[in-house]
């Protein structure tokens, strides 16, 4: 029953959660701005008042526009609330108790990382690097020494496959292709969902990446090999996918 309430609260959380995480990613990295929230119009710079600050539910009923100068706000707002909103399901959908806090905590610091990535090509290390004994920790509470070692061993195998693969570019085409960042956040990937995790989170990366590249076409952002495409936020929606799925597939009792 406990577990019931907990569950309500996090997901009537996750939607203002998704808020502040989308607000900071676009202060990223003033730290002064993250912490002041996002109270003020980026525009005219007015104080938002508590209800214009409603998740998803602003965004509509203003649709999309500042109340006073009518500077348009940035969809990534409401796409961030409800993205926080869909981790938080997937968290109370394959985990139980405090094991669907961690998750959410996961998901959410993995939208963080992507957000930043979107907007600056550069995923933070805090967020990759933070996340690596994080996932060791998790991943301890849950299966002890065996299941920490195994992860620490994917947290390797990932960053070392991807780096090859950064370097092998580099030296083939003369320019960067795909950042260290990625390989972090892949290492962060197996900390989490361990070993066998790895060419999941890979695949369903690439395959969201495409999907992205895919709706930009359809918006008429044409993509050709010279188009810098964050890789990020596919490898992160791997991440949580590959960490979530599998309890969701057999559960866990
Ligand atoms: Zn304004």
């Amino acid at each position: 029953m406990i577990s019931f309430y907990l569950d309500v609260f996090l997901l009537a959380a996750s939607p203002f959660i998704g808020s502040f995480i989308t607000a900071s990613s676009r202060s990223w990295p003033d730290w002064i701005r993250i912490a002041s929230g996002r109270s003020s119009c980026d525009a005219c710079g007015r104080r938002l008042s508590p209800l214009e600050l409603i998740p998803v539910v602003s965004f509509l009923v203003q649709r999309g526009k500042c109340r006073s100068c009518g500077a348009p706000v940035s969809w990534i707002h409401p796409a961030g609330e409800l993205l926080a909103l869909l981790a938080g399901i997937l968290a109370v959908l394959a985990f139980d108790g405090g094991w669907t806090f961690a998750a959410a905590m996961f998901g959410w610091i993995l939208l963080f990382g992507a957000l930043v990535d979107i907007r600056t090509f550069l995923l933070p290390d805090v967020v990759t690097l933070g996340l690596i004994p994080a996932g060791l920790g998790v991943s301890y509470l849950a299966g002890g020494l065996e299941a920490v070692s195994l992860n620490g061993l994917a947290a390797l195998i990932g960053f070392a496959s991807l780096a090859v693969i950064s370097a092998v570019y580099k030296r083939l085409r003369g320019r960067d292709g795909l950042g260290l960042g990625d390989a972090k956040l892949l290492a962060a990937g197996g900390a989490w969902a361990g070993p066998f995790a790895l060419p999941w989170i890979v695949m369903l990366g690439a395959g969201a990446t495409l999907f992205i590249v895919a709706i930009g076409h359809v918006l008429g952002r044409k993509a050709t090999a010279d188009t810098a495409v964050p890789l990020g936020p596919g490898l992160a929606a791997g991440c949580y996918l590959a960490y979530c799925l599998p309890s969701l597939v057999q559960p866990l009792t």
